[in-house]
């Protein structure tokens, strides 16, 4: 376990030094802030929709590692999805970063996977998915800034 936690370490460090799809795409009809004010991370999140398709997604922002790591690989995973795909994708990493799902579908997770280490430190979970909770209401089309508070 200890290859792969230092295996999951690098993937975070990497994506966030080098964030992936690290603009708002143009003509993103969603454009939402996100703001965790325990640790200070704040996200402007850009979705581009193609009927139920995330066609493009990106994201703007500053924050701690785990933050700009999360939004970086949600990007990437969710670029393509529906909207029922990524509910259930953050579903399924909601579970893991909380601890709930004790043997997560590591497969389904995909790079996802690379936060299970953050289900040891609570305070980190808003960090983890402060990115998912601004894309929930991107896709419900609410226009409210979303906060983890
Ligand atoms: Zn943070």
């Amino acid at each position: 376990m200890s290859d792969l936690r230092e295996l999951y370490q690098e993937v975070i460090l990497d994506h966030s030094k080098s964030p992936r799809n690290n603009r708002v795409p143009a003509g993103a009809e969603e454009r939402i802030d996100g703001h965790n004010p325990l640790c200070g991370d704040r996200i402007t999140l850009g979705v581009h929709f193609d009927g139920d398709v995330i066609r493009d997604i990106g994201f703007e922002g500053s924050g701690c590692a785990i933050s700009m790591a999360s939004a970086s690989t949600m990007t990437e995973a969710v670029k393509g999805c529906t909207r029922d795909e990524a509910h259930a994708l953050f579903h399924k990493f909601h579970e893991l970063v909380t601890g709930k799902d004790r043997e997560p579908d590591l497969d389904a997770l995909g790079k996802l996977a690379v936060f299970a280490g953050v289900s040891e430190y609570p305070m980190r979970v808003k960090c983890a998915t402060l990115c998912w909770h601004t894309l929930e209401s991107a896709m419900a089309g609410k226009h409210d800034k979303v906060t983890t508070e």
